[in-house]
């Protein structure tokens, strides 16, 4: 069970998925369910279904969020979403440094970091991913990556700046796998990102800072995972797109 200082978040990730219709039908039922969530809830959604979606949430208590954002304010940046003009239709939440944008589409620790500052100067909660791939794992370099992005994204920002991060431990093998990690190999990694974040910016910031869990997280296992000190919430891909598993995942009971 999560510490008091930090509120457990689940937060949906719909990735490249569902009509306008659809995504309207599913924000419906999401924010019916919350007054019978265990925490704060949110939901990432394409770009186009922002608008949409924030229309439906309209005084719902669940968060908005955008799944990615670019560093820039405006300009000549063709295919491009500022974090501002995301905070302009309604979002209040981003991910940022989702494993996917890193493999396909070349995103770095140092893209991550700038669009960090983009995203906290804009007022939203970034949500930043890290997490190792199955060979980083099988090779004994897991604690490795996740000190190297957890420092890279975090970099040259002063702990008061970083308050409103929530950061993601997304292993890569585990997500849109069906192979979930062990709620002690999440346990593990999220004390280990929590010392980082004591060791980088101090006890407060450490103590007071939620790690979500993201890979393969069901209504059959939420329970087990959310029972674990440091899990502090999940980031959900495949399961916040089936409307009963997501309710389900929202009321989890840290078993
Ligand atoms: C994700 O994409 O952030 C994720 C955790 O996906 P899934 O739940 O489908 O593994």
């Amino acid at each position: 069970m999560t510490s008091p200082l930090r509120r457990p978040l689940i937060a949906g990730n719909w990735k490249m998925n569902l009509t306008l219709a659809q995504s309207a039908e599913l924000a419906r039922a999401v924010a019916a369910g919350a007054a019978a969530a265990s925490g704060e809830v949110a939901v990432c959604v394409p770009f186009t279904a922002i608008p949409v979606v924030a229309e439906v949430l309209r005084g719902s208590p669940v968060r908005l969020g955008g799944q990615d954002c670019y560093w820039e304010a405006q300009g000549a940046y063709t295919g491009e979403i500022s974090a501002g003009m995301l905070k302009d239709a309604g979002c209040r939440m981003a991910i940022l440094g989702h494993s996917e944008r890193r493999k396909l589409f070349g995103e770095t620790d140092e893209h991550v970091n700038r669009k960090l500052a983009a995203v906290l100067k804009a007022g939203l909660t970034p949500i930043v991913c890290v997490g190792e791939t199955l060979d980083e794992r099988e090779t004994q370099k897991t604690w490795r990556v996740l000190e190297t992005q957890a420092a890279g994204a975090l970099k040259g920002f002063a702990p008061a700046d970083l308050a409103p991060v929530v950061l993601a431990y997304e292993p890569v093998w585990a997500i849109g796998t069906g192979k979930t990690a062990t709620p002690a190999q999440a346990q593990e990694a999220h004390l280990f990102l929590r010392a980082q974040l004591k060791k980088l910016y101090g006890e407060a910031l450490a103590a007071g800072t939620r790690i979500l869990y993201g890979g393969s997280v069901t209504a059959d296992n939420v329970d087990v995972l959310m029972a674990q000190p440091d899990v502090d919430g999940a980031l959900v891909g495949g399961a916040s797109l089936k409307k009963d598993a997501f309710l389900r995942i929202m009321g989890f009971q840290a078993a």
